[in-house]
């Protein structure tokens, strides 16, 4: 094709091209007549024909350069708004990943492959929504705060809202109505609900459903998250572009959706750390819920029991000299119907007799509860049987041959595992270096606790009238849990009262209303409260209250049962500040005191990190690539505003023989941070071919990391 052919419109088109190819701009292409931006076009890259999003004209090319026309526009479905793609583009400049890659991910896959053709048939297909709301919402009347926080919520402005609100405060209701009240107040406008985990949180999509599709129709709520087929997220994803669904809820994914009306954005539990993507384009959906909320000029709702402490700082008042956060700060302190939270029980682990795994006061208030027909749930955070197998004569421990790490010991199916590059084997008759034959598992995962549990209940009995027997113990874990349904199965037992001790890692501690559970115990939390990781504190102190959280939900039937509410922590550092606010139930002290630290250690919220990631062959390769990367910025003017640390491997150094290392970045400007990240792109492409027979380094940036 030579130049004089080359007439037509010049547009940018947004498509997903390799990573490797270092492109992370639109792509111009040309058509015969304009095309709207934010259209759906399929274009030719490479050999073959891709969906791509039209992102706006293009300027002029370099003369020479021929331009390869769009194929075809897929018509009848309206453009992207320009608020989509602003989120779009800030969330790919932030992160520092191609705009093609965030705009294609976040569309629903099946769009890819429809054609024009099928997709005007699919579009035909969608349900209307039903046109005028029905009599049947009557709302529960909300508690005096409750309704001081809708008051709150309905007076303000757009803008961002922490709801800090103790577990069982009505959180969940507070969002219902404030949903329902924009509903009412708007005929066209939407809502995006996120929570951390769906596949943990069926009732909160039960919830909506009761609540909405009786006045709005079915096909006015609608799911995103990774667990539904291509063909449900395909519907989901219309239904929201086209206005006909009100209420999306979902995880992450969702702060993608396109919502041509979008006017609140909540999200659930916004401390967890599963609203931080870990790969591809590692984005915060609760950060970035809280850009889009002020792009679209649109109410966002933070609710939790345990904000984030960079929410929480967000949050501060104003003081003398401060102006305090740009966020509003909304509480909820009470439980609903009074129900007190639960009283906290420090077992001090040193002065149990020599390698206690359970003191006996814990073991004897499970006892009761099992035989009162009360549930109990521990907590430990380790799955299979025990993390190490070892050799008593030669030393020899069950690593794992491709990781820096050790495999686990599943009993269960008499396994090795490596959690790391699920590398398995059969446990070995006898020492693979000496031949000895007792072998023996060190430390302890949920498996070996439940196993242990069952020895030690065994002669406890359910009272006769609930049947009687011996205690029902289950537990549920990442392992427990591997086949489709499985996790609603077990946990719906729970539910059913067919369980009276739940053992299970911190899956089991988010979010779910057990109305029977009386006591929550920590068997072994102190790895915490020691770590390298500054949030490992945070983290912990947020499950402990969690956990607890789920315990004496239900008021009413604790009183009859003349019962209460129970959190047991068995720890060898009793006296930790963190256990003491837990104690008195104070989040706000405990965040007072870690903030001070983080201040004074110029950590986030006071600073603002990066990581910067390589994978290479050898540990040399990947330091070497780091230490060049770091130089290769020191021209910038931003450099000296930006502190590089030295590359230090990860903590589990090699996995599936790949080295990894990596090296933070830091500020106390985050323009200076993204400044010099954003020069630091290119020069990184620049650099991956590592030194001569190393093979290519694999890098990544990860902007603001949940774990160092
Ligand atoms: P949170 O999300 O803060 O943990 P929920 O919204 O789940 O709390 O509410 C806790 C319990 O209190 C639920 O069983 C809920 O149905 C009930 N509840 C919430 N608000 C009210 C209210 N205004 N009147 C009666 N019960 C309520
Ligand atoms: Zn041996
Ligand atoms: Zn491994």
């Amino acid at each position: 094709m030579n130049e004089a052919s080359q007439t037509g419109v010049r547009v940018r088109v947004a498509v997903q091209t390799p990573a490797h190819s270092g492109i992370s701009e639109p792509l111009t292409y040309i058509t015969p007549s304009p095309v709207p931006a934010g259209a759906l076009v399929r274009v030719p890259l490479g050999q073959r024909e891709v969906l791509g999003v039209v992102w706006g004209e293009a300027g002029e090319e370099p003369a020479g350069t021929t331009l390869r026309a769009v194929a075809a526009v897929l018509e009848g479905l309206p453009p992207l708004s320009a608020g989509w793609r602003d989120l779009v583009e800030f969330a790919a400049r932030y992160y520092q990943r191609a705009i093609g890659e965030v705009a294609l991910a976040g569309l629903p896959p099946q769009l890819r492959e429809l054609g024009a053709d099928q997709l005007a048939r699919r579009l035909a297909r969608q349900p209307k929504a039903a046109a005028a709301p029905v009599e049947g919402d009557a709302p529960r009347p909300p508690t005096a705060e409750q309704a001081a926080v809708l008051a709150e919520l309905r007076a303000g402005d757009a803008g961002v809202f922490l709801l800090h609100g103790s577990t069982g405060s009505g959180k969940t209701e507070v969002y219902l109505q404030a949903v329902a009240e924009l509903l009412e107040a708007d005929p066209e406008a939407q809502a995006l609900v996120m929570v951390p985990e769906i596949n943990l949180t069926p009732q909160l999509e039960a919830r909506f459903v009761a609540r909405f599709a009786p006045v709005y129709g079915p096909g006015a709520v609608v799911s995103m998250h990774s667990g539904m087929t291509n063909p449900q997220r395909l519907a989901s994803w219309l239904a929201a572009h086209l206005g006909r669904a009100r209420i999306v809820l979902g995880t992450r994914m969702a702060i993608f959706a396109s919502l041509p009306r979008l006017a609140l954005l909540v999200v659930d539990e916004e401390h967890d750390p599963s609203y931080k993507q870990q790969e591809g384009a590692r984005y915060s959906a609760r950060d970035l819920a809280v850009w889009r909320g002020r792009r679209e000029g649109a109410r966002v709702l933070l609710g939790s029991a345990t904000p984030s402490l960079e929410s929480w700082w967000g949050s501060r008042p104003p003081s003398d000299g401060d102006a305090g956060g740009r966020y509003r700060r909304l509480s909820m302190p009470s439980r609903v119907g009074a129900g007190d939270l639960p009283t906290v029980r420090l077992v001090d682990m040193n002065l149990q007799p020599p390698r206690t795994r359970l003191s006996a006061a814990l073991v004897d208030a499970i006892a009761q509860r099992v035989a009162r027909g009360e549930q109990s749930m521990l907590l430990l955070n380790r799955r299979g049987y025990a993390p190490v197998l070892a050799c008593g004569d030669c030393g020899w421990k069950s690593e794992c041959p491709h990781c820096s790490a050790y495999r686990v010991f599943h009993k269960i199916d008499r396994s090795l595992r490596c959690h790391h590059c699920g590398f398995a084997e059969r446990v070995p008759r006898a020492c693979p270096a000496c031949g000895n034959l007792d072998i023996a598992p060190v430390g302890r995962g949920t498996e070996r606790l439940e196993e242990e549990l069952a020895e030690l209940l065994a002669g406890v009995q359910r009272p006769e009238g609930e049947g009687g027997g011996p205690v029902r113990i289950a537990r549920i874990d990442a392992d427990s849990t591997r086949h489709e349904g499985a996790l609603a199965q077990q946990l719906a037992q729970v539910h059913d009262g067919a369980v009276d001790v739940l053992v299970g890692t911190q899956m089991i501690a988010k979010g779910h209303d057990f109305r029977r559970i009386t006591l929550v115990a920590a068997i072994n939390p102190d790895g915490a409260l020691f770590s390298s990781d500054f949030r490992a504190p945070e983290r912990l102190f947020s499950l402990l209250m969690q956990s607890g959280g789920r315990a004496g939900r239900d008021s009413a039937w604790l009183a009859a049962q003349g019962s209460r509410a129970e959190m047991w922590i068995q720890s060898f550092h009793p006296q930790h500040p963190l256990f003491a606010a837990l104690r008195r139930h104070d989040y706000a002290a405990f965040a007072e005191q870690q903030l001070e630290e983080r201040r004074a250690a110029s950590l986030p919220p006071f600073a603002f990190q990066a990581l910067l990631r390589a994978d290479a062959r050898t540990q040399e390769a990947a330091q070497a690539f780091l230490t060049a990367a770091s130089a290769a910025v020191d021209d910038l003017p931003e450099a000296a505003a930006v502190q590089r640390y030295p590359a230090v491997p990860l903590a589990i150094q090699r996995v599936a023989n790949v080295e990894r290392a990596q090296m933070l970045v830091e500020s106390e400007s985050r323009v200076a941070l993204q400044r010099l990240l954003t020069h630091w792109h290119p020069r990184l492409h620049a650099l991956r071919r590592g030194p001569e027979g190393q093979g290519i380094i694999r890098w990544l940036i990860d902007v603001d990391p949940q774990a160092i």
